[in-house]
Parts: C-alpha cells; sequence; structure tokens
C-alpha cells in the first residue's frame, strides 16, 4: 500500500464527508493506494455515525473509536500503530489541511529520501493570540532540538517513511515534538514543505489557551525525560550528592570552628544555635531526599509506566 491518511478527530462530524471525500479525489488522480484511517478520539457528537456510514461507502476508511477523549497524540499512535501504507501521513479532520500536499509529501520521502516531512503554514489562518506564543515556542523548539529547519512543528499535516512512525510512541501531549522523537530515534532527514492553510469550516478549536503552558512545560519535561529517562538516578544522584556534602561539610566547619574556641579559650556558641546550622540541616535532608528521589524514578524507569495505556472501543 502506498499511503495511508491518519485522522485525529474529536467532535469534527461536519467536516468529514468533505474530507473523506477530497482525499478519495486525489489519491484517484494519482492511482495511489491508500487508506484512511480515522481515529475517534472520544467524541460527543456524531462523528463516530458518520464514519461509519462514510465506510459503508468507501472501503478504504477504517474507523478507530477511543472509549474516551485521550488527547490527539493517543489519536495519532494508535494510527500509526495500524497504518500499513509506505507513506505515513498525518492531517487534522477540521479542513484546514488541504489533501491537495499529498502527491508533493509523497514524493520527497519516496523519491527525495525524506525520513519526515513536516508541514508550514506560511500564510496561517489563525488568531494572533496563537500565532505569536506559536512563533515562540517553535523558536524554542528549533534551538533546543537542533532541527534548525523547521519553522512550524507542530502542524498537523505531516509525512512520514513508515519506518519512522513504527519506532517512536508518541503520548501525553508530545504531538507538538513528533520530529523531536524522530530525530531522536535516528531519523535525521528531516524536511520541510510550506502547505496551504484554511480558516477553521466548522465547530471550534479543540485546544484551549491552556496549551502554551502545557506545550512549555511539555518541553522542559520532553527533554528531560530524552536524556534522563533511562538513568534517572545520573539527574538525582548528582543534585542529591552536592547538597549533601554541601550540608556535611558545613556542619564539619561549625564543630571544627566550636573545637578550636574550646582551645583557644575563647567565647563560643553552641553548634546548633547558630543560624548556619539550619542551612545544613536542610541541605543534609534534601540531599538525602534528592538521592532516594533518585532510586525510586530508576525503579518506575525499569518497570515502564502506562503512559501508552489507552482503551479502544470500537474498531470497523
Ligand atoms: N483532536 C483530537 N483530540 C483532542 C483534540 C483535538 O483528536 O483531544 C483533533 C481535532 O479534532 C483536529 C486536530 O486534532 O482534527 C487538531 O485540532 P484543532 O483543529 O482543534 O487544533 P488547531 O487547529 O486549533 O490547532
Ligand atoms: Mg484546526
Amino acid at each position: 500500500m502506498d499511503i495511508s491518511v491518519v485522522i485525529p478527530l474529536y467532535n469534527e462530524e461536519e467536516s468529514l464527508p468533505e474530507l473523506v471525500a477530497w482525499i478519495k479525489r486525489v489519491m484517484d488522480e494519482n492511482n495511489f493506494s491508500y487508506e484512511i484511517i480515522m481515529v475517534d478520539d472520544g467524541s460527543k457528537d456524531r462523528s463516530w455515525q458518520v464514519i461509519k456510514s462514510l465506510k459503508a461507502e468507501n472501503e478504504h476508511v477504517t474507523g478507530i473509536r477511543f472509549r474516551r477523549n485521550y488527547g490527539k497524540s493517543a489519536a495519532l499512535n494508535v494510527g500509526f500503530t495500524a497504518a500499513e501504507g509506505n507513506v505515513v501521513i498525518t492531517m487534522d479532520a477540521d479542513l484546514q489541511d488541504s489533501p491537495d500536499e499529498i502527491p508533493e509529501l509523497y514524493d520527497r520521502i519516496m523519491n527525495q529520501d525524506a525520513d519526515l516531512v513536516s508541514g508550514w503554514k506560511k500564510k496561517r489562518y489563525d488568531p494572533l493570540t496563537k500565532t505569536i506564543p506559536t512563533k515562540l515556542f517553535n523558536s524554542v523548539t528549533r534551538s533546543m532540538s537542533g532541527i534548525d529547519n523547521l519553522h512550524d512543528f507542530n502542524c498537523g499535516l505531516k509525512a512520514y517513511k513508515k519506518d519512522v512512525v513504527k519506532s517512536i510512541e508518541v503520548y501525553g501531549e508530545m504531538h507538538r515534538y513528533i520530529p523531536v522523537l524522530a530525530k531522536w530515534a535516528g531519523f535525521s532527514k528531516i524536511q520541510e514543505q510550506v502547505v496551504q492553510h484554511f480558516p477553521r469550516k466548522y465547530g471550534t478549536t479543540k485546544f484551549g489557551p491552556g496549551r502554551f503552558v502545557k506545550g512549555f512545560l511539555d518541553l522542559m519535561s520532553i527533554f528531560f525525560v530524552g536524556k534522563f529517562a533511562k538513568r534517572p538516578m545520573h539527574f538525582f544522584g548528582p543534585l542529591g550528592v552536592i547538597s549533601f556534602l554541601l550540608g556535611f561539610f558545613i556542619t564539619i566547619y561549625l564543630i571544627a570552628d566550636k573545637l578550636m574556641s574550646i582551645a583557644n579559650g575563647t567565647a563560643y556558641r553552641n553548634v546548633t544555635d547558630q543560624p548556619m546550622f539550619f542551612l545544613s540541616l536542610v541541605a543534609i535532608i534534601l540531599g538525602t531526599q534528592l538521592f532516594l528521589t533518585g532510586f525510586v524514578a530508576e525503579l518506575v524507569a525499569r518497570n515502564g509506566s502506562d503512559r501508552n495505556k489507552y482503551h479502544i472501543d470500537q474498531v470497523i
């Protein structure tokens, strides 16, 4: 199969028939063999019924329904697991992305040796409250990840070589950083393609202003996880040891100071009366705590976690 189109969707009933018809037209015109994997991320509207009727008309449609809303990342992940095409294309369901971009995306993967092609909504139809923080987000991600040729990490329209989607796991809110995950998995041939972008035709955005706070926390945690997921002790351990030693040496200093005062017969205060003593106590306790946190984190890391648990309700 040439292409799998993976579409995560949450309450997008109005857009789906137009979207599928448009994708079908592009696929037929280019003689691609394809599948359209529509992942219903726990929609509360009639999206699932619409998917069922689209499937009845078009055998290329596959539907996967989550039991509840697990988020765009989980929806993409399940689509990646199911995809069979040589090229996997992700696209938002709201008709803001254009299926007309598919042939060029496909060509870049198959004939220009790209591992991943990320869309760039150069001319965007979103409000300034969204585009300005997005610019900031993109420049921070660019400099932290070293992927300096991407302008638009979070564009929903992307294409991947099959190997890429089978090698990465997207969970939490990580759909914003898939190129970074791909790079870490060893896929360095990352390209960008300027794509058309349209205003939302039906419904409203599913991501509120909280997305930016979440986005930046994710950025911190993704780099933390990427660096230390396998050996959290390498993060907590040194901090704990430094804090512990600091406290230890302050205590030694205070005791030595007291002994010297006794030996010299000069006035002295009890060690526990010194303000420094409390600092050393805090440092020792903090150091021990950090070290123990490191142990716990190691145990968690070795036993895996349930970050990837989502429940599928139906597959058609
Ligand atoms: N989406 C999803 N699960 C969610 C939120 C969004 O599958 O919990 C889908 C949504 O239906 C759409 C895509 O992710 O197909 C992008 O969402 P949206 O258009 O709301 O984001 P925006 O374009 O405003 O960034
Ligand atoms: Mg949208």
